[in-house]
């Protein structure tokens, strides 16, 4: 068991099961999340006794960075980082006005399929622990010396799909270093039953749905889960966390050249989602090398924004930051085990 995985009341939990204090839960966390130490020994205020205790009962999770990228266009930063084993994931910090973000990897790989993402293409190697997702903020901070203060579960992996996980991280980050929930966000391919389990933690965490087509027939044809969650079975799933947490649900939908970008496709998801608090973030697709998906150009783009726009959908084009680095998408972690495997 991670025991950075832990929050505080499990940590307490733990201390009860090995024979500890209570109050040794406290000063663990703070060396785990505060001080962020990478072994049992910096626990200088426990005893030897204890941290062997603890060395026999825990594993600590560590990652270290195997490789940083530095866009020259907008100062946004990949990471690589190495978990061991061969285990290899990626962040990346984007700079913004109001301060530092970091996108996160919630899984190394990826189970879901969508065929327009580099993430998928070799499956799912393992889920990260709530502590391997903290450690990669705590990594990233320590590296540019400030502080993060917004952080998207938006990297490579499903974050629904490591549920207990996912619950951990977001209350340790909270407890440890402070990050607010609503300074969190948790993107998900759409797994309705556990996007109606989040809702009824009643957090403020903003959720973000990749919808990326206006009904189940395009869906099916890039994302596996349509399968699986009808896509009027997500969006009433969506629904339902807005209602209960009062929080904007964000549609992410990226545009595919001649798939899912049509004038008439704007109008179609305009009507699925007439009604509900939430905004449509367009992207356009990322070029993967795995596939053939090709971008929409500017124009379709814009006359589909403004199609959701004139049909009362509140619309973004998001920003593309870091194109120079591969900053996207799973495409770094892929090109570098690549690399690797030809070694
Ligand atoms: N599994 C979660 C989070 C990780 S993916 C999810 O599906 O939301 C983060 C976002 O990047 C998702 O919206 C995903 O659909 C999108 N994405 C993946 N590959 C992409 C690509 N090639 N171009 C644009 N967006 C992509």
């Amino acid at each position: 068991m991670d025991i950075r995985a832990l929050t505080k009341e499990q940590l307490k939990e733990e201390m009860a099961r090995i024979g500890e204090k209570p109050f040794r839960a406290g000063q663990i966390f703070d060396w785990l999340h505060i001080k962020q130490v990478k072994s049992f020994d910096e626990m200088t205020s426990l005893s030897k006794a204890l941290r062997e205790k603890l060395k026999a009962e825990y594993t600590l999770s560590n990652i270290k960075i195997a490789e940083k990228l530095i866009s020259r266009q907008d100062n946004t930063r990949k990471y690589l980082f190495d978990l061991g084993n061969n285990i290899i994931i990626e962040s990346v910090l984007m700079k913004y006005s109001y301060g530092n973000a970091v996108c996160i990897s919630s899984q190394a790989g990826c189970r879901m399929g969508c065929k327009f993402c580099a993430s998928t293409v070799d499956g799912l190697e393992r889920s990260l622990t709530a502590g391997e997702m903290a450690m990669q903020i705590y990594e990233i901070q320590r590296d540019i010396g400030e502080r993060v203060g917004n952080v998207v579960i938006m990297g490579s992996g499903e974050p629904l799909d490591n549920y207990d996980q996912l619950i951990a991280f977001l209350t340790i980050i909270g407890e440890g270093i402070g990050i607010g929930q609503r300074h969190i966000t948790v993107s998900t391919c759409g797994l309705a039953d556990q996007i109606d389990s989040l809702a009824q933690l009643k957090l403020q965490i903003t959720l973000a749905i990749s919808l990326h087509a206006p009904n189940d027939d395009i869906r099916k044809k890039t994302m596996p889960v349509a399968n699986k969650y009808s896509i009027d079975r997500v969006i009433s799933a969506a629904k339902n966390y807005a209602d209960i947490t009062g929080r904007r649900v964000t549609y992410e939908y990226a545009l595919i050249k001649g798939v899912n970008d049509s004038t008439e496709n704007a109008r179609e998801l305009a009507q699925r989602l007439r009604g509900s608090l939430c905004h449509v973030n367009l992207i356009p697709v990322n070029d993967v090398k795995e596939n053939d998906f090709v971008r929409s150009g500017e124009n379709t783009i814009k006359s589909f924004a403004e199609e959701l726009t004139k049909n009362g959908i509140e619309t973004t084009v998001r920003r593309r930051l870091g194109s120079d680095i591969n900053a996207a998408c799973g495409q770094l972690r892929k090109h570098y085990k690549d690399r690797m495997n030809k070694n």
